[in-house]
């Protein structure tokens, strides 16, 4: 398949996603977003985290029931729910966020260093916009003087938009994210750590699901081409459907091959 020559696409995740769930779905300009639960609880996560990294008296339940409250405004909450549903949601929420900073990156072995971090990759004739909620250190790294560089690891954290365990753990995307950020984090371009490993956080039937994938440094080389076919099929304007399709998807009825199938694929611009 050949790729176009003469122009750079901008991706974003959500759109790539798309790719991969259906060509047709990505060119009728479909996203594969956070579900607005995710959405709320990485909402939450990185106000906590920025409040941390600014507030030395940071209060961790007083921090968590005031973001709690701003996310009815901040994500439109009342658009999703009823008011009773918000409550419980808020209160799953809580417990998530708790189990997030107590059982799994403890404030006592953690400390973070960036809020949410963006970053390009450039694969093929393409750039795709990858996204990290935090970045974190291990705090007995960032005590130790003198200590190894290999034996410092940069902690990443992201949210998916998955609804299973499997899809959340096997999710392509994710793994570049941990390959090439440690080509594009500052820490690890200037040595300060030699490994990345990215705490995965998804929701599953309410359950809130950690996966955990680690790359080292020494092998951050040729990690492009596992987008590469992808990538390229984006570029040469590959858009078939999936036959038989079993998605619930808003553009079943237009998807076919026939005349207003085409004039809403010429819309996207892609
Ligand atoms: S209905 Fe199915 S095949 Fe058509 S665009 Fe949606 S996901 Fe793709």
């Amino acid at each position: 398949m050949k790729p176009s020559k003469t122009k750079h696409l901008y991706l974003e995740e959500n759109r790539l996603r798309a790719h991969m769930k259906c060509p047709a779905f990505f060119r009728f300009g479909g996203t594969v977003d956070l579900p607005i639960k995710a959405a709320i609880l990485e909402f939450v996560y990185i106000r906590l985290i920025l409040e941390m990294m600014r507030d030395k008296d940071f209060d961790f339940n007083f921090s968590l029931n005031r973001t709690l409250q701003l996310s009815v405004n901040a994500l439109n909450l009342t658009e999703y729910f009823l008011k009773d549903e918000i409550k419980h949601v808020l209160l799953k929420t809580a417990e998530h966020a708790k189990s997030i900073f107590v059982d799994y990156l403890p404030a006592h072995k953690y400390v973070p260093v960036f809020g949410p971090y963006e970053y390009k990759v450039n694969i093929s004739n393409s750039y795709v916009d990858l996204r990290i909620s935090s970045l974190l250190i291990n705090r007995f790294d960032a005590n130790l003087k003198g200590l190894e560089d290999k034996s410092r690891a940069l902690v990443a954290v992201a949210f998916s938009p998955y609804t299973s365990p499997r899809d959340i753990e096997n999710d392509l995307i994710q793994r570049i994210k941990v390959m090439s950020l440690a080509d594009a984090s500052p820490l690890t371009r200037s040595k300060q750590t030699t490994s990345v490993r990215l705490h995965l956080f998804g929701l599953a039937n309410e359950f809130l699901h950690h996966g955990l994938i680690e790359w080292d440094n020494k092998n951050a080389t040729g990690w492009g081409k596992y987008l590469t076919a992808p990538i390229q099929q984006i570029e040469a304007k590959y858009d078939y459907p999936i036959v038989p399709c079993l998605y619930q998807c808003p553009y079943k009825n237009i998807c076919e091959p026939t005349p207003n199938r085409k004039e809403i694929k010429n819309e996207t611009g892609l």
